[in-house]
């Protein structure tokens, strides 16, 4: 393991939690095959995609300028095309973590190859969007609220962070700072500065993470410039539409909810507008609020996180309901069968939720952060890496599957960066605490109060849940230790070196503190048992339904296990539920739960008999894995008995 990069002694604050960095978890169990596939195969594939959309054309100045190849929407002020700095950046970060898994001249050099592109088109002051500087040259900074612009910046520095801390090369790097201190000289509090902010979020939580791996405060300092300044009177999206020679009344998504900037966020109590900037705007306040530990934005974050996962969450952790708005609609508007639930808008809620863990463990946010995880997200990607969800329905008649390509391809990049990153979303790591949020089997190298420690989990979760973590420090030493203890869990056991332990969970998390010494265990034993889940009688598509779960996973039946169709099935409150494999699946854990099948003696549409009932069975997936089999139907809410 190459030793981890730590940000400058003065951006440590106390008791703040920060992830790892990718290349100080090695990842086993349950994830590594995931990453496997990402790192052979989902992380080339990234980059024939890209370059097949003609992507490295737009970017590399030495090429013919490939033009508009996406036409113009929105009543004609934006192309995905705009985007496509971002979707590098995220496929630089895959292709980074997958470098860091295991070593690979070839992509590295294909990496390298985009990196020189953008070099050599970065402008003199440090200017780099390859849309504005060769599709339509002259109009940098006129459109933030529609156009992306910062949102690509936001994306390439991650990339460029990543492939710092998975290659040690710089120069990547080097061309983001620039980048970021162009941004800086334009956009800010002082009169000569402009106040904008990002039309899609993403910068904000990119600058803290330059800011981490630089130790340069300025980066951190801008990062909360554009939370701070987001829907402050008057509004700069207003003011930039007008100076466009727009009416600001005319915005194609009506209102500026849609960008949450409708107000400044302090003030924000409700999650509104396109789910993926929400959260990507919520994960960079709460970088914000731990690294300058900013209580102010607590009570919004407090109550953003409530209404979301209070009202407007899918069980399978997916959020954001409508097509139209890519987003929110209203409060426990949550259909099946037209779920939109975006996989980015999964993936950016495991952003939002493993922040909200910046300042301390708290199970509220890590088993959201896991839901989401271990199903709204991973359903994005098929088994073999090599296709994608856009949306994530959680009824199907068969007639949607995972796409090879999207024209707007921000899915793809987003779910495999992701899951080639898992390993820092294990773990939180302040000065004197190690929280443990995420139990796979891993090995991991982790600098807790002063001195380094080395963490391994062995465990087959979530398969079942038991849990043993062997420390080995370099020389006694004293700290917490807090170990999640799941939500879903109906109880738990726990052993220290051999001997039970009574300690009761501190806001979901058991916190341990002593000396610990090379080669103590801990052992954790969490009661993990098939379950049936109702929704709020207001969630209407799901009354007289239950859903299945055992520990992290949500369940769902396919057709290829079961015949349609599915709704003709009911299962009783309380069925058992036994333990059963899936052909095709591997050892995957599938479910099988006693029902009744429904059916009609005749063919008629409508019949004044009620349906016969008889004996049946019902066998369920883990619905991550669904529509990699046969095409077919698929149900996440079953029916229940009346
Ligand atoms: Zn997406």
């Amino acid at each position: 393991m190459n030793k981890p990069f730590n940000a400058g002694d003065a951006l440590q604050p106390k008791s703040k939690f920060r992830p790892l960095s990718v290349n100080q978890v090695e990842v086993g169990g349950f994830f590594g095959p995931r990453v496997d596939v990402v790192a052979t195969t989902t992380a080339k594939l990234l980059f024939d995609r890209c370059i097949e959309a003609r992507m490295l054309e737009q970017v590399d100045p030495d090429l013919p300028n490939p033009g508009i190849v996406i036409p113009f929407d929105h009543g004609n002020t934006v192309t995905t095309q705009m985007f496509w700095d971002s979707d590098f950046g995220k496929s630089i970060e895959t292709a980074a973590y997958a470098l860091n898994r295991k070593r690979d001249e070839e992509l590295e050099a294909r990496v390298d190859a985009v990196i020189d592109a953008y070099g050599r088109l970065q402008a003199e002051d440090g200017y780099l969007n390859s849309w504005y500087q060769r599709i339509q040259p002259g109009q940098r900074w006129t459109n933030l609220r529609d156009r992306h612009e910062l949102y690509n910046a936001g994306h390439l520095i991650e990339g460029a962070v990543a492939y710092y801390h998975a290659t040690g090369k710089r120069k990547f790097l080097d061309i983001m700072c620039r980048y970021a201190d162009c941004i800086d000289a334009t956009f800010g509090a002082d009169a000569n500065k402009k106040r904008g902010y990002p039309g899609h979020p993403e910068l904000e939580l990119a600058l803290v993470k330059l800011g981490r791996v630089t130790g340069e405060q300025r980066y951190l300092d801008l990062a909360k410039f554009f939370v701070d300044e987001r829907g402050r009177e008057p509004k700069y999206f207003d003011q930039e539409a007008i100076a466009r020679g727009e009416k600001p009344e005319d915005f194609h998504f009506t209102t500026l909810e849609y960008c949450q900037a409708h107000k400044p966020v302090r003030e924000q109590r409700e999650v509104v507008g396109h789910a993926v900037r929400a959260a990507y705007l919520y994960a960079g306040m709460a970088d914000v609020a731990t690294e300058f530990s900013d209580e102010s934005l607590d009570p919004a974050l407090e109550a953003l996180w409530s209404h979301l996962t209070d009202r407007n969450l899918y069980v399978t952790g997916g959020f954001g309901p409508s097509k139209d708005n890519e987003g929110l609609t209203f409060d426990y508007d949550l259909p099946n069968e037209t779920a939109y639930a975006e996989t980015c808008a999964a993936v950016a809620l495991v952003f939002w939720a493993s922040r909200m863990l910046g300042r301390a463990p708290d199970a509220r946010f890590a088993d959201v952060m896991e839901r989401a995880l271990y199903n709204g997200a991973l359903s994005g990607l098929s088994e073999d890496g090599t296709h994608f969800f856009y949306d994530n329905p959680l009824e199907s008649y068969g007639n949607h599957h995972r796409w090879r390509w999207h024209r707007c391809p921000c899915c793809p990049p987003n779910i495999s960066r992701l899951v080639a990153s898992i390993g820092t979303y294990f773990y939180g790591v302040a000065e004197d605490e190690l929280a443990l949020h995420l139990y796979c089997e891993n090995a991991a190298e982790i600098e807790v109060a002063g001195t380094k420690v080395g963490v391994k989990q062995e465990t087959a979760y979530p398969k079942d849940g038991r849990i043993a973590v062997t420390l080995t420090p370099e020389a006694p030493v004293e700290f917490t230790l807090s170990l999640r203890v799941p939500g879903w869990a109906r109880g738990f056991s726990l052993a220290i070196n051999g001997e039970a332990s009574d300690a009761t969970p501190e806001k979901g998390y058991l916190r341990i503190r002593r000396q610990w010494q090379a080669g103590d265990t801990i052992e954790l034993d969490l009661e993990m048992q098939p379950e049936m889940l109702y929704a709020h009688p207001k969630v209407a598509p799901d009354q007289g339904r239950a859903a299945l779960l055992r520990g992290p996973l949500i369940y769902c039946v396919e057709e290829t296990d079961n015949k349609a169709p599915l709704n003709a099935y009911v299962v009783k409150d309380g069925a058992p539920v036994t333990l059963d494999q899936a052909e095709g699946l591997g050892d995957t854990v599938a479910l099988s739960i006693e029902a009744l099948v429904e059916s009609q003696p005749t063919d008629a549409l409508y019949a004044t008999t009620p349906p016969e009932r008889t004996s049946a069975s019902l066998k369920a997936i883990p619905y991550y894995l669904w529509d990699n089999r046969a095409p077919g139907e698929m149900l996440v809410w079953l029916r229940r008995e009346a």
